[in-house]
């Protein structure tokens, strides 16, 4: 029971077993949800990158020296996927999807990397997880009648995954990201050119079809911006 893959969600998911008790998560509540959300979309959705893989490797190179870094623990990996894409969860998972690796330098991913810290460092990432989990407990309240324990819970880190990868961050929170990838480019000697000209790149991907994408202001402004606070000292 509330056994996925060998992953014991009991404890996790226990915790927000109604509605009312959500809003009150403690931050490591929050974070054990975020962390159990990540192994359910690692076993049923996305396919992590192999330690051997270019991608795992060039990945590791530019992160390991920022596994601990503001206050936080973080965990990196790279998701084989043809989405262009970057997200970061409550507990300082972030992921870095390889066509978004494709298509950025070296320089670029780290401003992206930035960026997501900071929707963690931030807040954000935990606000948006405690949503999730509003929802969650009430559609489990909805559903609850009738259905095995076992599979409620693997429908319900579904649709906590589901909720949280269709959230959209607020104007103000992509902003002051965006500031916080600046100033993680500034503080680890990156290139700040790096900030505009990957914003650029997502700018030119057309359609908006990517979630990283989906947020505003759009993301040719947001370059623009960048450009102008880099010449700042
Ligand atoms: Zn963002």
């Amino acid at each position: 029971m509330g056994n996925i893959g060998g992953v014991n969600v009991d404890a996790a998911m226990g915790a927000v077993s109604d509605l009312g008790k959500a809003a009150t998560l403690t931050e490591e509540e929050v974070k054990e949800s975020s962390r159990q959300m990540r192994l359910y979309e690692e076993q049923s959705k996305e396919t992590v990158a192999p330690a051997s893989s270019e991608y795992a490797q060039r990945l590791a190179k530019l992160t390991d020296k920022f596994r601990k870094y503001d206050g936080l623990d973080i965990n990196f990996k790279a998701y084989l996927s043809d989405s262009v894409n970057a997200n970061a969860t409550a507990d300082g998972s972030v992921r870095v999807y390889s066509a978004l690796m494709d298509l950025m330098t070296d320089e670029e991913l780290l401003f992206v990397i930035g960026h997501e810290i900071g929707h963690v460092k931030n807040g954000h990432a935990g606000k948006e997880m405690r949503t999730a989990l509003a929802l969650s407990a009430a559609r489990k309240g909805a559903a609850a009648s009738g259905t095995a324990v076992g599979s409620l819970v693997s429908s319900e880190l579904g649709g906590l995954l589901e909720s949280v990868l269709n959230a959209q961050y607020s104007q103000s929170q992509e902003t002051d990201s965006d500031d916080y990838g600046l100033q993680f480019m500034r503080k680890t000697g990156g290139d700040l050119r790096a900030a505009e000209s990957a914003l650029r790149k997502l700018a030119e991907l057309s359609g908006g079809q990517h979630s990283i994408l989906s947020s505003h202001p759009e993301p040719g402004q947001r370059a623009d911006r960048m450009a102008q606070l880099a010449k700042q000292e």
